[in-house]
């Protein structure tokens, strides 16, 4: 399940997950962010740890976001 993203929607390239693992954001907090970045623009996002969200869950999550707007992109270049 973990290889099923779309190709970048602004150059194309290929997209990977990613988890920064716990490390520690200053002012003595923590966090552990999981999202989607392309390999070659780095173009991407992440979401951070809230909510209780496990990293599996969000990068899931982050799949939902990343995969859809590649969709629109694609509705967007066909009615353009
Ligand atoms: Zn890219």
């Amino acid at each position: 399940m973990l290889n099923d993203l779309l190709d970048c929607p602004f150059c194309g390239g290929k997209a990977k997950y990613f988890n920064t693992g716990k490390r520690t954001t200053g002012h003595g907090e923590s966090s552990d962010d999981a999202g989607v970045t392309c390999t070659d623009c780095g173009a991407g996002f992440s979401i951070g740890n809230y909510a209780g969200y496990k990293v599996q869950e969000r990068q899931q999550e982050a799949k939902k976001l990343w995969n859809t707007r590649g969709n629109l992109t694609d509705n967007i270049r066909l009615k353009g």
